[in-house]
């Protein structure tokens, strides 16, 4: 599965946390970050991340393409609800698009957990039949 990963500034240690619990269900799938998320869960896990640009530089929008193309299964972007993004345009229109193309997305910690917990206990695909 190609999951992508991405979480603003005050989320980013939230999702290294997740990412250090489901360390080895993350492992084996692609996965593809924005930048500055990818570069900091790469460094305190290890985990293999194809890095894009910077959320605010197009990373977002980077993801967009992909999923338009069927590039990406699994999104978890962990928003922070609570201050103005620049990027607001792009991270909107990315949601917009998981919404059209049916794609799984979880944009909070609890949510990250329950899909990351049904990948491990191979449950995710029965959720979607
Ligand atoms: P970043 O981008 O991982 O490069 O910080 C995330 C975002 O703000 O969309």
């Amino acid at each position: 599965m190609k999951i992508a990963l991405i979480a603003h500034d005050k989320k980013k240690q939230d999702l290294i946390e997740v990412a250090k619990k489901y360390k080895d269900v993350l492992s084996q799938h692609d996965l593809c970050a924005t930048g500055t998320t990818g570069t900091m869960i790469m460094g305190e896990t290890k985990l293999e991340i194809n890095r894009l640009k910077s959320g605010p530089l197009g990373g977002d929008q980077q993801i967009g393409a992909m999923l338009a193309n069927g590039e990406i299964d699994l999104i978890i972007f962990l928003r922070d609800p609570l201050t103005a993004q620049p990027h607001e345009p792009d991270v909107s229109a990315l949601l917009r698009l998981c919404d059209v193309q049916k794609i799984p997305l979880a944009t909070n910690e609890s949510s990250a957990r329950i899909m990351l917990e049904s990948l491990k206990n191979n449950t995710f695909f029965d959720c979607l039949d």
